[in-house]
C-alpha cells in the first residue's frame, strides 16, 4: 500500500478516547483538524451543524475523512514492549521454562538476524502486522546486530510507524551464548552509539518519528562495565532507555545476589532510570522500588499475556497505578503469543480479576486473594492508549490540540468478528465491547501522524 503524502486533513465522526484514567469521553460528531506534520490543530464537536464552513474547506480539497454511523475513531494503540526479532516464533514453545525457551529457541533465532535479508523480510512482515492490529507506536528491542536493527528503523520510517528502537546490548559471557553475544563492553557501547547516530541522521526522520533507545537486555546479560557505560550514555544523549526489570523470581534473585540490592535500585545507581526509561514487566517490584521508579517518573510495560508463561506472578497493577507509576501495555512478542494490544488490554482486566480472587481453591478465600486489585475495561483502554503515551513522554494516546493524530477507525459487524456496536450503547458500553471483542478484522483504517498507514484489504 502506498503511503499518503503528508497534508493538512480533517476527520469527521464520532471519536472515543480516555483523557482521564477509568473514564471515557465520546467526542460526538467531531471535526478533528490536523496539520500536515500530524499535529491536531482543532477539535470541534457537533460539527455537522456548527462547523459547516470548515468541513467544506477540507472537503473541496479532498482532505476530509468521514467516519460513518457505527464507526469510531480511537487513539492508536501503544505497545511498550516488543522483541522485533521474535516475530517468527509467535506462539511457539510457550510450554518451556524461560531459560530453556531462550537458549533453545530465542537466542538461536535472534542470532539469524546477522543475515540482513532475513531481517529485512521478517521486519517488513512484523511492522505490517502490528499496524494492521492498530499499533501506531511501538517500543522495540532489536538484536545485537547493527545492520539488522538499522533495517528495522528504515522500515518503520518508510511505513510511518512511530517507533522507538534499541540495538540490544548483552556482553556477559556467563549468561549469553557464544554465538549470540557482544564481544566486549566497549564494542557494545560503540555500536549503540553508532545506532543512535544512524537514526538521528536518517533522511526523512527530522521530526523524530523513529527514535533510538539504549537497550541493555537485562542486568544478568550485561557486565558492570557495559551497564555503567550505557548509563553514562543515557545521561549524555537523553535517549530513551528500555530493559527488563524484576520480571521473574530468577531474575529478581539474580540481581539481589549479584549486587545485594534490587533490580530497580541497581538500575538507578547505574544511571539507567529516568523519565525516558521503560521497564518491562516489574512483577516483583517492592514498595521501595516503586518509590524510586515514581521519583524518576520512569514507566512500566505491563505484559499480561507474557506474564502467564514466564513471570511466575501477576503484576499488582492497581497498586502501581495508586502509587502514581506510569504504566502502559506491552505484547512482549514473542513471550506473549498475541500481537494485539487490544487483546492484551482484555487480559490485563482478566489477570487483575485472578489476582483479586486468588487462584488456588485449596487456600481459604482470605488467603488466596489480594483485595482491591481489579481494574475495569475503561482503565485497560486508557493503558492501551493514553497510559502508553505518558510512559513514553510522547504527545500521543488522546485526541487533544497539540497532540499527534495517531488513530484507528473501528467498526463492528458479524462478518468481521464478534464486535457488535449498537446505537443505544453508552460511551462506556462501546469501550467495554471494544476491549472484550475487537480484533484486527474490526480495524478498518490506521493513521500515524496524519498519514494512513493501513487500510483493511478487501474494502
Ligand atoms: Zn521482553
Amino acid at each position: 500500500m502506498l503511503l499518503q503524502p503528508a497534508a493538512e486533513r480533517a476527520y469527521l465522526g464520532d471519536a472515543l478516547h480516555a483523557p482521564v484514567r477509568g473514564e471515557v469521553e465520546l467526542l460526538a460528531d467531531a471535526l478533528i483538524s490536523v496539520r500536515a506534520d500530524g499535529t491536531i490543530s482543532a477539535i470541534q464537536r457537533n460539527a455537522s451543524h456548527q462547523s459547516r464552513a470548515q468541513i467544506e474547506h477540507f472537503e473541496v480539497r479532498g482532505a476530509l475523512v468521514r467516519a460513518r454511523a457505527g464507526q469510531y475513531l480511537l487513539p492508536g494503540m501503544v505497545d511498550l514492549h516488543v522483541h522485533a526479532p521474535q516475530w517468527p516464533q509467535l506462539g511457539k514453545a510457550l510450554e518451556l521454562p524461560l531459560e530453556e525457551w531462550l537458549q533453545a529457541y530465542t537466542f538461536p533465532l535472534e542470532a539469524r538476524y546477522a543475515d540482513e535479508s532475513f531481517a529485512q523480510s521478517e521486519y517488513e512482515s512484523l511492522v505490517e502486522g502490528l499496524l494492521a492490529n492498530g499499533t501506531t507506536t511501538a517500543l522495540y528491542f532489536g538484536t545485537i546486530h547493527l545492520p539488522a536493527t538499522q533495517r528495522l528503523a528504515d522500515i518503520c520510517l518508510r511505513r510511518a510507524q512511530r517507533a522507538l528502537i534499541g540495538r540490544v546490548a548483552m556482553d556477559n559471557a556467563d549468561q549469553c551464548p557464544d554465538f549470540y553475544r557482544d564481544t566486549s563492553a566497549a564494542s557494545a557501547e560503540a555500536q549503540t552509539r553508532a545506532f543512535i547516530t544512524y537514526v538521528h541522521s536518517l533522511p526523512g526522520n527530522e521530526a523524530g518519528l523513529v527514535k533510538p533507545v539504549i537497550t541493555p537486555r537485562f542486568i544478568p546479560s550485561c557486565t558492570d562495565e557495559l551497564l555503567r557505560s550505557l548509563g553514562a550514555l543515557a545521561r549524555e544523549s537523553g535517549c530513551h532507555v528500555q530493559t527488563h526489570c524484576s520480571e521473574s523470581d530468577w531474575e529478581h534473585q539474580y540481581v539481589l545476589e549479584r549486587y545485594g540490592i534490587t533490580d530497580t535500585a541497581a538500575l538507578d545507581r547505574l544511571g539507567l532510570l529516568g523519565r525516558h526509561t521503560v521497564l518491562a514487566h516489574g512483577n516483583f517490584l517492592s514498595d521501595p522500588d516503586l518509590a524510586i521508579i515514581g521519583a524518576r517518573a520512569a514507566g512500566i510495560a505491563h505484559c499480561p499475556l507474557s506474564n502467564v508463561y514466564f513471570s511466575d506472578a501477576i503484576l499488582p497493577l492497581r497498586h502501581l497505578l495508586a502509587q502514581g507509576i506510569h504504566v502502559g501495555l506491552g505484547t512482549d512478542i514473542a513471550g506473549g503469543a498475541s500481537p494485539s494490544i487490544l487483546e492484551n488490554a482484555r487480559h490485563a482486566v482478566i489477570a487483575s480479576r485472578y489476582l483479586e480472587a486468588g487462584v488456588d481453591p485449596a487456600q481459604s478465600r482470605a488467603q488466596r486473594r489480594r483485595a482491591d486489585s481489579r481494574i475495569d475495561a475503561l482503565t485497560a483502554f486508557w493503558l492501551a492508549t493514553a497510559g502508553g503515551g505518558i510512559a513514553l513522554d510522547l504527545p500521543v494516546g488522546v485526541f487533544r490540540e497539540g497532540f499527534q493524530f495517531d488513530a484507528l477507525l473501528i467498526e463492528g459487524g458479524s462478518e468481521r468478528g464478534n464486535l457488535r456496536l449498537q446505537p443505544g450503547d453508552s460511551p462506556a458500553d462501546l469501550v467495554q465491547k471494544i476491549i472484550y471483542h475487537a480484533g484486527r478484522g474490526n480495524i478498518r483504517e490506521v493513521w500515524v501522524a496524519n498519514r494512513r498507514v493501513h487500510s483493511r484489504s478487501g474494502d
